[in-house]
C-alpha cells in the first residue's frame, strides 16, 4: 500500500513558513484530503510524477493543464540549455520577444500584436484595462475562472481582501445562455467596457452561442475577451477561436504556450493592442527568455507537427476508456464526463445518502492507491502513450468496482480513511 508519510510530515514543515503550504490554490491540501493523497512531488518525466515518498504516478493533472508536449521534453530542454548560456533576463529587449510574437499572429486568428506577461491573471487583467482604457467604461462581464486579481476575484465567494467598489464593477452571466448576457448588458447600458469568457470549458458551445455573444457585445459598443489560458494551444493550435470559428477582441493565453515555462500573452487587434501605448503593462521578467525559448520550440512544434491533433486523440480514447469502465460498473448516475476530450471534466453526483465531496474523496483515495494523479479533469499531454492510457482505464475499472461496492454495501463512508473535501471555493 502506497504511504503519504514524508508528504504528511512535510505538510507541517511547510505550513510552518508557507500559508497553505502552497503557492497554488489548487495543488495544495484545499484539493488533496490529508493522509490518502501525495502533497508534494520531487520530479516528473514524461506522463509520470513522483511524490515524497517516492510513490510514482501516471499525471493527468499535468500542472494544472499546463503541460501538453509532457514534462522533460528532450528537444525544448536542448534550446533551453542552450538559450542559459545567453542569459534568463537582460537588460534590454531581445529579438526572441518579436520571434515568438510572429509566430502566435501566425497561429492565432485575432492575433495581430502580443505583449507577453508570466501569469494568466496578468494577461487576463490586461486585456481588461486595455478595453476599460480603449471604451473609457468600467463595467466588466465575466464568465469562467479569469484569475487572482481583484476585477474578477472579487466577483466570487473568495472575494475577501477585495474592495466592495472594485467588485461592484463585474458581474457574472451564464454559459449558453445568451438571455443572460442580454439582460446584463441592458441592464448597464453604456457601462460595460469588456465581455470576457472562456469560450468552452464544461460544455461545448450551443450552436451560434459564440456567434451571439460577439454580436450583442458589439453592439453594447463593449470589447469581446475570450479567455484561452487553457483552451489555447491544447483545442487546437490557434485556440478555442479556430475551433469555433469566432474572433473575439483580444484574447489572453498562458499555460499550454510554454509547456510548464512562466508565460502568458494577451493578444488581439492592433488598434486596442495599441491603446497600450497609454495603458500601463510592464514587468521585469516580460521578456524572460528561458520561457520565450520554451515558446518558441513549442509554438514551431505546433506549426510542424500536429500536437493538438496528437491531443485529441488520446484525449478521446481515454475518454472512451473511461465511459466504458463507469458503463461496465453501472455507475453513469454517479460519473460523467463532459468537455474538449484535451481538457475532460469528471463531474459526480450525489446517490444514495453519500455526498458529492464523500465520494469524490474515496475516489482519491482509490486512485492515487493505484498511481494515477487525477483531480477534476483529464489535462492530457502528449506522453500519455496508448499504453499508459490503457493502464489508466485498467486503474479506473478497479476503482469503479470498488466504488460501486461501496455504495451498494453503504461502506463508502466508513471506508474513507481522511475527511472528505470541502467544497471551499467553486472556480468554475
Ligand atoms: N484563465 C483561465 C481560464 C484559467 O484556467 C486560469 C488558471 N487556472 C487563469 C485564467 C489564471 O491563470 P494563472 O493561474 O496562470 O494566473
Amino acid at each position: 500500500m502506497r504511504k503519504f508519510r514524508n508528504s504528511n510530515d512535510h505538510l507541517i514543515v511547510a505550513e510552518s513558513t508557507i500559508p497553505l503550504g502552497s503557492q497554488t490554490f489548487s495543488k495544495s491540501r484545499t484539493q488533496y484530503p490529508v493522509g490518502i493523497s501525495p502533497l508534494f512531488a520531487t520530479r516528473a518525466k514524461g506522463p509520470h510524477i513522483w511524490d515524497l515518498d517516492s510513490n510514482k504516478y501516471i499525471d493527468l493533472v499535468n500542472s494544472l493543464a499546463s503541460v501538453t508536449l509532457g514534462y522533460g521534453d528532450k528537444r525544448l530542454l536542448l534550446d533551453i540549455k542552450k538559450q542559459l548560456k545567453k542569459g534568463i533576463t537582460l537588460s534590454l529587449p531581445t529579438k526572441l520577444e518579436s520571434e515568438v510574437s510572429e509566430l502566435i499572429k501566425f497561429l492565432v486568428p485575432s492575433a495581430e500584436m502580443i505583449r507577453f506577461s508570466k501569469n494568466g491573471s496578468d494577461a487576463t487583467s490586461a486585456a481588461v484595462r486595455l478595453a476599460r482604457s480603449y471604451t473609457g467604461r468600467d463595467h466588466v462581464l465575466v464568465c469562467g475562472y479569469h484569475g487572482w486579481q481583484d476585477w474578477f476575484i472579487g466577483s466570487t465567494t473568495r472575494n475577501s481582501g477585495v474592495p466592495v467598489a472594485v467588485s461592484k464593477l463585474t458581474h457574472t452571466f451564464k454559459y449558453n445562455e445568451i438571455s443572460s448576457l442580454k439582460s446584463k448588458l441592458e441592464l448597464l447600458d453604456n457601462k460595460v467596457a469588456a465581455v470576457i469568457l472562456e469560450p468552452m470549458n464544461q460544455e461545448y458551445p450551443n450552436t451560434g452561442f459564440l456567434e451571439s455573444v460577439k454580436q450583442l457585445t458589439h453592439k453594447a459598443g463593449a470589447i469581446l475577451i475570450f479567455d484561452e489560458v487553457i483552451t489555447g494551444f491544447r483545442f487546437s493550435k490557434g485556440g478555442a477561436q479556430e475551433v469555433f470559428g469566432v474572433k473575439p477582441d483580444l484574447s489572453t493565453f498562458g499555460k499550454g504556450i510554454a509547456n510548464g515555462f512562466p508565460l502568458s500573452a494577451v493578444v488581439g487587434k492592433k488598434e486596442i493592442m495599441l491603446e497600450m501605448e497609454k495603458v500601463f503593462l510592464s514587468g521585469t521578467f516580460g521578456g524572460e527568455l528561458l520561457s520565450l525559448t520554451a515558446a518558441k520550440n513549442v509554438l514551431l512544434r505546433h506549426i510542424n507537427e500536429d500536437v493538438c491533433k496528437d491531443l485529441f486523440n488520446k484525449g478521446s480514447l481515454l475518454s472512451k476508456l473511461t465511459d466504458s469502465a463507469i458503463q461496465e460498473n453501472n455507475l453513469s448516475n454517479v460519473i460523467n464526463l463532459s468537455g474538449h476530450p484535451t481538457w475532460r471534466f469528471i463531474n459526480w453526483n450525489a446517490v444514495n445518502t453519500f455526498s458529492i465531496q464523500e465520494i469524490k474523496t474515496f475516489f482519491m483515495q482509490e486512485i492515487f492507491q493505484e498511481g494515477v494523479l487525477v483531480l477534476s479533469t483529464h489535462n492530457i499531454s502528449q506522453a500519455h502513450s496508448e499504453k499508459i492510457i490503457n493502464k489508466i482505464h485498467d486503474s479506473y475499472y478497479r476503482v469503479f468496482k470498488k466504488l460501486k461496492n461501496a455504495i451498494d454495501t453503504g461502506s463508502l463512508r466508513k471506508e474513507l480513511r481522511a475527511s472528505p473535501i470541502v467544497p471551499l471555493f467553486n472556480v468554475r
